[in-house]
C-alpha cells in the first residue's frame, strides 16, 4: 500500500524529498498544501511540476474523509458531519459554535471496543482505528465546509483515542504544529475511559492539552457496572494517573460524569464523589445522559440534575452542566452513524 502522506509529520516529510532526491524547500511547500490550504489531490498543488505531481501521486496516498451527511441544528448553529473513508466505514464528527470560536468534536475510531453500557457508539464494536490524517481530516473538512476557523479540537466522538496511542499522538503534534493549522494545544481536549498506562505515556509527552477522565461511577464498583475498562484499571490507579498527568503537565484534569437516573444520580453518588474530587484541582463536567434507543438509561429531569450540581458546588468542587448543543439533530454520541449502519443492514437484509 502507498505511504499516506497526510500522515507524515513536518521533520518526516522532508526527509521523504530527501529520499525522492527533492529539494528541502519543496516539503515546506507540499506540508502547506496538505496541512494549510487543505488540498484533496496532488493535481491542486499548482506550483509544483507535472513531474513531481506524477512521482507524488505513484509514492503515496491521500486517504480521503468525504463528506456524506450533514445535519444543520435549528437551535444553536451546531452541525453534524458523517465522513465516508476510503474503506466505506463512516466516522462522524460535531462543529459546536461557542463566543469564544468554533469547536469541532472528532472520532478516532470506526467504532469502539470499550463497551460502556450508555454509549451508542460501541454497539457495533471496534470496526477499525483511524490514522492521524483521517483525524486531521475532519477538522479540514469542516473547516472548508464552513469555511470558518476551527479553534477548539475535542477527542470525544466515536473511539478511545487512547486504544489508538499512536496515531492520536501523530494527529496532536500535527494539528498543532506551527507548519499547519497551528491550533493552541490548550485548545485542545482528550477524553479518556482511563486506559492507565497510555494516560501515563500521556503526561510525559510534553503536550499542554487537557485530558478528560469519563468517570461515571463514584466506587469502584458502580463504576464497573457501567464501563468494562474498569475491571482492567481499578478506580484507584486512574485516580492516581489522573494526578500524575496534573502533576507533570499543569493542567487541570477535567472529570466526564454522565447522570443516569436511579443509577449514579443519587445523594450518595454525590458524597461519594465530592470525597474523591475535593482533594484534587480538577473540573467536573456533567452529561445528563442522551438516551440511545438501544439502551434503556434513562435521563434525569433539570431539577434532579441541578440539585446533583448544587451539592457538588456546597462542598467546594467546581462543576458545570454540559449545555445540550443540537439536540433537534441526531445530537447524542454516535448516533448518526449508528443510524447509517441500521439502514445499510435493512437494506442488505431485504
Ligand atoms: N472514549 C472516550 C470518548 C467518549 S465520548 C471516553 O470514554 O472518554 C465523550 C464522553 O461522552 C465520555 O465521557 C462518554 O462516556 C460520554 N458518553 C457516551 N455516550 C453517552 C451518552 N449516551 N450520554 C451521555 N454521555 C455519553
Amino acid at each position: 500500500m502507498k505511504k499516506d502522506i497526510r500522515s507524515l509529520r513536518y521533520a518526516e516529510l522532508k526527509k521523504e524529498m530527501e529520499r525522492l532526491g527533492e529539494k528541502p524547500f519543496r516539503a515546506r511547500q507540499i506540508y502547506e498544501w496538505l496541512h494549510v490550504r487543505l488540498a484533496e489531490s496532488f493535481d491542486e498543488m499548482t506550483d509544483l511540476s507535472l513531474k513531481l505531481r506524477a512521482k507524488l501521486s505513484e509514492e503515496y496516498a491521500l486517504l480521503p474523509v468525504i463528506l456524506e451527511e450533514r445535519q444543520i441544528s435549528r437551535l444553536d448553529g451546531t452541525n453534524k458531519f458523517l465522513f465516508r473513508l476510503y474503506d466505506g466505514n463512516m466516522v462522524e464528527s460535531v462543529l459546536m459554535r461557542y463566543h469564544h470560536g468554533n469547536s469541532v468534536c472528532i472520532s478516532s475510531q470506526a467504532g469502539c471496543r470499550m463497551g460502556c453500557a450508555f454509549c451508542a457508539s460501541t454497539i457495533g464494536g471496534l470496526k477499525r482505528s483511524l490514522a492521524p490524517s483521517e483525524m486531521l481530516g475532519q477538522v479540514y473538512q469542516i473547516q472548508k465546509l464552513t469555511k470558518e476557523r476551527v479553534s477548539n479540537v475535542v477527542i470525544m466522538g466515536t473511539g478511545e483515542p487512547l486504544d489508538n496511542y499512536e496515531n492520536f499522538v501523530q494527529f496532536i503534534r500535527m494539528l498543532t504544529d506551527e507548519h499547519g493549522l497551528h491550533i493552541s494545544q490548550r485548545n485542545v481536549t482528550v477524553s479518556t475511559c482511563g486506559i492507565v498506562p497510555n494516560m501515563l505515556r500521556l503526561a510525559d509527552e510534553g503536550f499542554q492539552i487537557t485530558l478528560a477522565l469519563s468517570l461515571h461511577g463514584s466506587t469502584q464498583e458502580k463504576r464497573e457496572k457501567l464501563m468494562p475498562v474498569a475491571k482492567k484499571y481499578d478506580l484507584a490507579e486512574v485516580l492516581a494517573a489522573c494526578d500524575a498527568y496534573f502533576e507533570k503537565t499543569g493542567r487541570r484534569v477535567t472529570f466526564e460524569y454522565s447522570l443516569v437516573h436511579g443509577v449514579n444520580d443519587r445523594d450518595e453518588d454525590a458524597r461519594e464523589l465530592a470525597a474523591i474530587l475535593k482533594p484534587r484541582n480538577c473540573h467536573l463536567n456533567l452529561i445528563p445522559v442522551n438516551p440511545v434507543r438501544e439502551r434503556h438509561f434513562v435521563r434525569p429531569s433539570r431539577e434532579n440534575a441541578l440539585n446533583f450540581k448544587n451539592k457538588l458546588e456546597k462542598s467546594g468542587i467546581n462543576v458545570t452542566i454540559r449545555r445540550e448543543m443540537g439536540s433537534d439533530i441526531d445530537g447524542a454520541c454516535g448516533q448518526l452513524r449508528r443510524r447509517y449502519a441500521e439502514k445499510e443492514t435493512t437494506t442488505d437484509g431485504v
